[in-house]
């Protein structure tokens, strides 16, 4: 079977803005099954079981087939589809009724925090959770992509309200609403094909400014990391800024265990944006991606990249030149 992409020829025709959105997209859902398989293990496990974990192998808790992903890509998939449901809007029932219907369709895992937040939909029709300052998981912020893809090009503050209509139909915190937008920032940097240090300069150090918790240390790197969102992007940061290929990035955040499914998804998502697209992707963990899956997120990609070049060229001629 060919790839997706190769049928039609489309892929070939894909100008930059479109392959980064793309690879960000694979990127999320190859960090994920990759890291599915040692999820919930500590690095000395993982050592001692593989070595180095390095392929597209399945396994793990949820006993998954080869190339099966897991929330972190099914809910960004549920969130993509509620936003081009209602042609690039972020619609808090609609997110919210997507959600619920991920969650009757039984994924094969689910965070604790996101059922309660669909319980609280499902039974009271309330699309926002009340504000928790403890309540700091990374759920919102696994599922961020196709936020990021529909507010490129748009004003800041745009991202922002988009961000939280759907981070906090589940998680309403200030550390998940802080580092949900800065990885939005990130993605946008990197669909831009800006360099580490703008990105380095600019999104994570305005977070750490604000949230110093958020600082890490390359030196000390984070191990085990757990679902909370403080733990889950310092190690994605550690990996992300100390590597200089996707491959690397990849097998370094996901050998640290933990979180290992959704610290993949995240990293996979910004090295794959940031190193140009598919191409940056090993075929061997690429070729081996549930097909149903990558085709699903390729489509997404673009037409969510789609969507949102063709708002902001809208936006910009309403604009009165000044
Ligand atoms: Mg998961």
């Amino acid at each position: 079977m060919m790839w997706p992409w190769r049928q039609n020829q489309e892929w070939v025709r894909a100008d930059n803005l479109e392959r980064r959105a793309i690879g960000a997209y694979l990127g999320l859902a190859v960090g994920d099954a990759l890291g599915a398989t040692v999820e919930f293990m500590v690095p000395e496990e993982i050592v001692a079981k593989y070595k180095v974990h390095d392929s597209m192998c399945g396994g793990g808790w949820l006993y998954l087939k080869p190339g099966d992903v897991t929330d972190d890509t099914t809910m960004a998939l549920a969130l993509g589809e509620a936003i081009l449901a209602e042609k690039g809007l972020i619609v808090a029932q609609t997110v919210a009724q997507n959600f619920d219907a991920w969650m009757r369709a039984k994924p094969v895992d689910i965070g604790d925090t996101v059922r309660r937040g669909i319980v609280q939909f499902r039974h009271k029709g309330i699309t926002e959770m009340p504000y928790d300052a403890w309540g700091g998981g990374n759920g919102a912020c696994m599922r961020t992509l196709p936020v990021a893809l529909i507010t490129y090009g748009r004003a800041d503050g745009d991202m922002v309200r988009a961000s939280r209509i759907q981070a906090h139909v589940t998680h309403h915190s200030d550390q998940s609403d802080a580092g949900t937008e800065c990885i939005n920032r990130m993605i946008h940097l990197c669909l831009d094909g800006a360099d580490k240090n703008d990105l380095l300069n600019n999104p994570v150090s305005n977070l750490i400014t604000t949230h110093p918790e958020f600082r890490f240390h390359r030196k000390k790197p984070m191990k085990n990391p757990s679902a909370y969102i403080v733990d889950t992007l310092r190690t994605v940061f550690e990996s992300f800024f100390d590597t200089s290929t996707f491959e690397d990035c990849l097998v370094d955040v996901i050998n640290r265990g933990g979180d290992a499914d959704t610290t993949g998804a995240i990293a996979g998502s910004i090295a794959g944006a940031y190193y140009g697209g598919p191409e940056a992707i090993p075929k061997k963990w690429l070729g081996k991606l549930n097909r149903a899956i990558a085709a699903q997120c390729i489509q997404q990609a673009r037409d969510l990249i789609r969507l949102a070049e063709k708002d902001t060229h809208q936006i910009r001629k309403e604009t009165p030149e000044s």
